[in-house]
């Protein structure tokens, strides 16, 4: 271990080595680094999201609206010294966020160091950031800014994704996600929301909330409240979903598992003045209970039929997509069967569904009873006609319904637009091929449904 070099502390860093002096009326952050290399190379790549999103860097105390302190945690003396840089901070600048290895043990900081804004752990860039957001504000200036306010995109520009946690507390033994991402992280609501508002400022109108595990958002955070507009908001789904949905655009819920309290949200879904649209992706892998249970899967014991009905109780106009594996070691015909019997009364408007096979390092590698090729080909092909023939009897019930759409794409020959039953790259979509020409990608128009296909739909502007 190393300590900091001298010439990083913010009161001593020369400014030529930043090359970073704040302009007039730019939020500014101070850093102090202590500790080994990696925790360098952390500074280093905060200090460059940072500087990308406009903050300036102040080569000190006094300069800085907040200091960061990149904390070393690695023997007592470590510790000692990066309470010691914890105190100075407070001491000289006041609004102080720590972060590294120390923040491993929030309250051995907080118990001696109370006034911190905040504490993150060793490499969680995105919760400094976060942090950062929440005690200094982004002025995002789109003159001299390296970057938009709503981030570089790959979606086009009416539609964006939104990650509100990374990583999985499960151990689903097809799934090597938990050993590549880590435990459940997840974001700080006010975070998500703030981000999701720069989104709607941009003009994205329609939001796809992803994660490994939607519905268990939060659970790490102990669904801490955090300020948000004029009142607070709970680091749970619920109330993130609630806000989300307050904020002019389509919100989809992607990747939610059928815990109890996703009840709570088909009310959110039935509400037309709130934005959460009826749509549910919920990846359920399969029906029957032995191979949930061989499988791992969180929620294995659900009663799913019966909370599909509940849910379409309270909002008849849900839409369920979801993700199927057939095949998984052991599964039995009657096991299939029962798959198949299930499918006939759950009634899903969207089905994928994969051959299981061996992943490296997964658990269910090892499982007995292999399926043969031939049998996992022939009951994808049985799955894959039913859940066929329950889409399209789904979409054929819509022709002559009255709804909205949201425009994709325009082209010479159409516009390629989707319903709020549609995420797009995996559902379907509505075609208008008739008075088109004024339409553009992101305008919401209301369609009659007139003609429909095995997938897609064709339709009229009202
Ligand atoms: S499949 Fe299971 S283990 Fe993998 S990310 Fe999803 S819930 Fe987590």
């Amino acid at each position: 271990m190393s300590t900091n070099p001298p010439d990083l502390r913010p009161d001593l860093a020369p400014k030529a080595r930043l090359d970073a002096t704040p302009r007039s009326g730019q939020p500014t952050i101070g850093m102090v680094s202590l500790g080994c290399p990696k925790a360098l190379v952390d500074s280093e790549r905060i200090l460059t999201r940072l500087r990308a999103e406009g903050y300036g860097i102040s080569p000190d105390y006094a300069g800085a609206d907040a200091v960061i302190v990149n904390t070393c945690g690695f023997l007592d003396s470590a510790k000692a010294e990066s309470l010691e840089a914890i105190g100075e901070a407070l001491n000289e600048n006041g609004r102080v966020i720590v972060t590294g290895c120390l923040g491993a043990e929030p309250e051995y900081i907080t118990g001696v160091h109370p006034r911190v804004l905040a504490v993150t752990g060793p490499h969680q860039y995105e919760q400094v950031l976060d942090a950062v957001h929440t005690a200094v504000p982004p002025s995002p200036d789109p003159f001299i800014d390296l970057l938009p306010a709503s981030g570089v995109r790959l979606t086009p520009r009416h539609f964006a994704y939104l990650k509100i946690s990374e990583g999985c507390n499960h151990a689903c033994k097809f799934c090597i996600i938990p050993d590549m991402r880590g435990k459940l992280a997840s974001r700080p609501a006010h975070a998500i929301l703030r981000e999701a508002e720069k989104l709607t400022e941009s003009g994205v109108r329609e939001l796809l909330v992803i994660s490994q595990d939607t519905s268990a958002y939060g659970l790490d955070r102990k669904y801490d409240v955090n300020p948000w507009k004029d009142g607070e908001v709970r680091s749970h789904i619920l109330d993130l979903s609630r806000e989300l949905g307050k904020l002019g655009a389509w919100v989809r819920l992607h990747y939610v598992y059928p815990y109890p309290h996703v009840r709570d949200l088909i009310p959110l879904m039935a509400d037309p003045e709130n934005g959460v649209l009826p749509y549910l992706d919920i990846p359920f892998q399969h029906a029957h209970p032995d191979v949930l249970r061989r499988m791992a899967r969180p929620a294995a014991a659900a009663k799913t039929l019966d909370e599909i009905r509940a849910w379409r109780s309270v909002c008849p106009d849900l839409t369920l997509r979801s993700t199927f594996i057939v095949g998984y070691p052991g599964e039995t015909e009657a096991e299939f069967q029962h798959l198949l019997d299930w499918m006939d009364e759950a009634q899903l408007d969207r089905v994928g569904c994969f051959k299981y096979e061996n992943v490296d390092g997964a658990r269910s590698n090892a499982l007995p009873d292999h399926v043969a090729e031939e049998v996992k080909q022939d009951r994808w092909n049985r799955f894959m006609e039913k859940a066929q023939a329950i889409s399209e009897a789904k979409l054929e019930a819509k022709v002559g319904q009255v709804m909205q759409v949201i425009v994709d794409d325009v082209d010479d020959e159409a516009a390629t637009c989707r319903t709020k039953a549609d995420a797009p790259e995996i559902d379907g979509n509505l075609f208008i091929d008739d008075g088109f020409e004024n339409l553009s990608p992101g305008d919401l128009v209301t369609v009659e449904v007139e003609e429909a296909g095995d997938y897609d739909l064709w339709g009229r502007i009202v």
